[in-house]
């Protein structure tokens, strides 16, 4: 039943094939948003940044003064003891030393205002002594920002670039709801309708071991490139971390809670909780179990029910082709926003970083999974990877593993012939906890950092500590935007960095998002090539 689907966009006809549709989309896109891009307007104003020490807190400040008044830009209090503000600020710090205060004037002020439905982001940018720094205010209404800001906006009224852009940012936004209403049931069905597929006991033993026994080796196998390219190319030696004043909200957790926590949750207390609440790792056992025990029970009334969750899996499949068929609107409202919103300063600054996980990243997805596709699956890695490619698009996109498994599942069954019951269970766990471009991500990230930190030297112990951890950390970040930049904190944690010296790479964090996405996507897809030729199909003909 699962292959009949034909009227099914994915493998459109005789209409312009999907994937040239949504590159086509991708390019136009990013067009609109280059011309969209509003640049950042210099502030006409003197700009005082003063920064003191009283009662075991520093206190940086950013003021303009007009007619008489100052106006606050940015007001910060940070711990005295810590060396959060060397971190964030790093040109603030040394203008301080050991100084009880210190002030100057910031160079090149500039700023960007972005609005969208929900609020406004102010990106400002300064430099200190030619080093630039930048930092995010984020408010829902004008108010809610420091004074400066709010005269700003009144004074420069919101732009039709603004508008559009802020256009594009709901059309994508409601492409992305489409996509997500669909991935729980989907996962639910495909996922009990597979494994009632599997049959016998041993068979999915074998496949789990398989898939799970993939997913580590080819995550090793990006952390190493990954590991291999940081230290050739050096990309942080001799670079000044620009401070960035927006902290990430890192998750704070030890390692042994994040693996504790994936333990926990694949025991949900409550699955419907669970299904409602969308948590994929409870939703995958619970299916695994209910797919499991249907076949143990048996007879006729169990049969039944394994109907039904076909059925379902089948009325899924259909709502989701329906909803890929608007991927290209979705995917070009994605490419507007993110082109339009992106200043070109930190990519200059953050280049020979950018290049670096860029590098890895192909290296990892053109040589080895196409080598483990052709050598494992017997496929030409070329055709699969022409037949995954809407998926991959929209994965590049979306920067969501999660949002992309509704394509992932239809491109690999119905472009690809993989067959239903590989791929209703090693794509919705790989989307889970798969993710090859965001441990070599980590690995990358860590280590450009610990270079460009003075002092620091990470041993080869330590960068082995870094190896696992990001495998971890990759494994416990969900297949959403900006997932692995949060689940970074453990590994610095794990070789004691201090979490604010993301500052900077979190302004780039969401092209390198979207190019690790799209390979966490493809590593799923070749795991699902290999795993339905090594043990679906010899079990079958076996
Ligand atoms: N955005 C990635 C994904 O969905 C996760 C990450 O941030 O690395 O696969």
């Amino acid at each position: 039943m699962n292959g009949e689907n034909t009227n099914d966009p994915v493998s459109t006809g005789g209409r312009w094939p999907l994937h040239w549709q949504i590159l086509t989309a991708m390019i136009i896109g990013a067009i609109i948003g280059i011309v969209v891009n509003s640049g950042d307007t210099p502030l006409p104003d003197t700009v005082h940044v003063e920064v003191k020490r009283s009662a075991g807190e520093i206190r940086l400040t950013e003021t303009v003064s007009r007619g008489g008044r100052s106006l606050v830009l940015f007001d910060a209090r940070f711990d005295g003891r810590t060396s959060h503000l060397d971190h964030a600020f790093p040109e603030v710090a040394a203008a301080l030393g050991d100084a009880e205060e210190a002030a100057f004037e910031a160079e090149d002020p500039r700023v960007r205002v972005l609005s969208t439905m929900s609020g406004y982001t102010v990106v400002w940018q300064r430099r200190h002594r030619g080093v630039p720094a930048v930092s995010r205010l984020r408010a829902s209404r004008p108010a809610e920002l420091p004074e400066y800001w709010s005269q700003w906006l009144s004074e420069h009224p919101v732009s039709w670039r603004h508008r559009v852009t802020a256009f594009a940012k709901t059309v994508g936004d409601l492409f992305l709801r489409l996509l997500k209403m669909v991935t729980v049931p989907l996962i639910l069905t495909s996922l009990i309708t597979g494994v009632t597929g599997l049959g016998s006991h041993g068979r999915f033993g074998r496949m789990f071991r398989g898939t799970l026994t993939y997913y580590i080796v080819t995550s090793f196998l990006a952390i190493f490139t990954g590991l291999v390219l940081v230290n050739l190319i050096g990309p942080g030696r001799g670079a000044t971390l620009p401070g960035g004043g927006e902290v990430v909200h890192s998750s704070d957790r030890t390692l042994t809670e994040v693996i504790y926590d994936q333990v926990l949750r694949l025991i949900p207390v409550n699955p419907f909780a669970a299904v409602a609440g969308g948590e994929f790792l409870s939703i995958i056992s619970f299916s695994i179990l209910v797919g499991m025990f249907i076949n143990l029970t048996g007879g006729d009334s169990a049969r039944r029910l394994a109907d039904l969750f076909e059925a379902g899996f089948a009325v899924m499949l259909k709502m989701t082709a329906w909803v890929i068929s608007l991927a290209p609107v979705g995917v070009a409202a994605f490419m507007i926003y993110a082109t339009a919103t992106q200043g070109l300063e930190v990519f200059a600054t953050l280049a020979w970083y950018m290049l670096t996980v860029f590098l890895a990243l192909v290296f990892h997805a053109v040589v080895t999974l196409p080598v483990l596709v052709a050598v494992l699956a017997r496929r030409s890695p070329l055709r699969f990877f022409s037949s995954m490619s809407p998926a991959l698009l929209t994965a590049f996109s979306t920067a969501s593993s999660n949002a992309t498994l509704p394509l992932t599942i239809s491109c690999v069954e119905k472009r690809a012939g993989v067959s239903n019951r590989t791929s209703s269970f090693v794509l919705p766990l790989g989307a889970t906890i798969n993710m090859d471009g965001t441990a070599l991500y980590e690995v990358v990230a860590v280590l450009f950092i610990a270079q460009a930190m003075p002092g620091v030297d990470l041993s080869l112990v330590e960068q082995i500590t870094v190896a696992f951890t990001a495998l971890i950390a990759s494994i416990g970040a969900a297949g959403i935007p900006h997932a692995g930049l949060v689940m970074m904190a453990i590994v610095l944690q794990a070789v004691g960095l201090p979490l604010e010296a993301q500052g900077i790479i979190i302004a780039v964090d969401r092209v390198l998002d979207m190019c690790r996405t799209a390979v966490n996507v493809w590593s799923d897809s070749c795991g699902c090539a290999v795993i339905d030729q090594r043990i679906t199909r010899t079990a079958a003909s076996g």
